[in-house]
């Protein structure tokens, strides 16, 4: 639109410049070097158009000629370019595919024709560890580091390779550096609060996990149960270093954050007796209970108060069964009780009660056979109830969530795989009942002689 209105402007202006001329005839004499020319003013100014017309297309055609060598410099370069990026795209395909000698073919051909190291250092690197040359690839991942755009690649390429053979201290230096660099890298965030906890560096940690949680957004209950967690990290070491206030000051933390995870009120209740507050603890306890019963919980609150008492440790244990009524755990912690105080008319409603709620473990069944055993001396069915504790499932345990490592005492990290935060109490994989026998409905009264 406004190059018509630029035409239909200069159209105008070339009409009235016509015009102009026409209305205003004259002659122009020029007078040069014994020459002489003369003609009209109209004849002259179209002269000057013409002239002005050819000296433009001369100098565009001089321009053309002069550029020439260059564009065609460009255009083959463009074609190398073309055909550099199109083997690096196949390089990086072969490498996804698990393709080693086709990755180095066209890595080899992307380095040939793309003249650009930093391109294809990457894509050397990853060839390099396809064909299990892990000190070529270290090399590549190292040179990278001398490029500003490249060093970020290079450390999470080297972290990667520390990570593989196991080294921690050199993964973390890595893993700082990394986030140093990009610290709005979820993926850094997340090793670098791996590695802090893995080292037992809390304080680090929890700065990396608020870091993680802001970039990875994860559920509430996730977020909860992962700083529990980690404040218990924290309590574990300040209570190793000597700091007892330390230690209590986290594991309140812990408790207010999840207050269903189990091994934080038994860290908790543990601080407190170990400073003498009993009433604390059982409080810390009691409160735990409610929600989730466990057998450690059951057995430090018996342990806090009195424990040679046995009519006493009854009465408290039929408490918790008050607390969270028909908890299986609250039912065996009272047949225990009822055994030690030779109650054995309770011991055998509670462990009937047990095996009603469907835990069948070796534990039940082995105070099973205690009871056979110091109540009737019934030696028969002491053998039956061995007997099927031997074949029973074992009891829950702590079960990392990862690899099944199992553990009888909670820990932040599972030794084996180092996954953090993933036990649960649950029955070890393998270790399920192994006869029928465990099936069949028992009642304690048919066993009866
Ligand atoms: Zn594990």
């Amino acid at each position: 639109m406004v190059r018509l209105i630029f035409f239909l402007c200069a159209l105008v202006a070339v009409a009235w410049a016509g015009v102009w001329v026409v209305d205003h005839p004259g002659r122009v004499a020029l007078n040069w070097g014994g020459w002489q020319v003369e003609m009209s003013a109209g004849v002259m100014a179209l002269g000057i158009i013409l002239v002005a017309i050819i000296s433009a297309i001369t100098y565009r055609f001089w321009l053309f000629i002069t550029r020439a060598p260059g564009r065609i410099g460009h255009l083959l370069q463009d074609r190398r370019s073309q055909k550099g990026y199109k083997a690096l795209t196949k390089g990086m395909v072969a490498v996804a595919a698990g393709d080693a000698a086709e990755a180095q073919n066209q890595v080899k051909k992307a380095d040939g024709l793309l003249r650009e190291p930093p391109l294809t250092l990457l894509l050397r690197a990853q060839s390099a560890q396809l064909n299990g040359d892990e000190n070529a690839a270290e090399t590549f991942f190292k040179t990278m580091l001398d490029d500003p755009e490249m060093e970020f690649l290079g450390v999470r390429g080297l972290l990667n390779q520390a990570l593989k053979r196991g080294d921690e201290s050199d993964a973390l230096a890595l893993a700082r550096r990394a986030q140093v660099l990009k610290p709005k890298s979820a993926w850094t965030a997340d090793i670098l609060f791996e590695l802090e906890a893995r080292g037992g560096h809390w304080d680090k940690a929890s700065v990396a996990l608020t870091q993680m949680h802001r970039l990875t957004p994860v559920t509430m209950g996730e977020s909860q149960h992962v700083r529990a967690v980690a404040l218990l990290g924290q309590s574990l070491e300040a209570e190793t270093s000597g700091d007892d206030q330390g230690a209590l000051k986290f594991a309140k933390k812990a408790v207010r954050e999840n207050g269903k995870l189990i091994p934080a009120a038994l860290r908790l209740a543990r601080l407190y007796l170990k400073e003498g507050q009993i009433r604390k603890a059982t409080n810390v306890i009691e409160k735990a209970w409610v929600t989730s019963p466990h057998p450690d919980l059951a057995a430090l609150y018996l342990d806090a108060n009195e424990p040679s008492d046995g009519l006493k440790q009854f009465s408290r244990a039929e408490k918790l069964l008050v607390l969270h009524p028909g908890s299986t755990d609250g039912h065996i912690a009272l047949a225990k009780v009822a055994l030690e105080a030779q109650l054995w008319g309770q011991a055998r409603t509670h462990l009937q009660a047990a095996i009603d709620s469907g835990r069948t473990t070796r534990t039940v069944y082995t105070l099973m056979a205690r009871l056979e055993d110091e109540d009737r001396g019934d030696k028969e069915l002491v053998r039956s109830w061995l007997t099927r504790a031997a074949a029973a499932a074992a009891d829950p345990a702590w079960v990392c969530g990862e690899c099944g490592h199992v553990e009888t005492e909670w820990k932040p990290h599972c030794p084996k795989c180092k996954s953090f935060g993933g036990f649960k109490w649950e029955t070890p994989p393998g270790y399920e009942a192994l006869s029928t026998l465990n099936a069949e409905p028992l009642r304690l009264e048919a066993q009866n002689p």
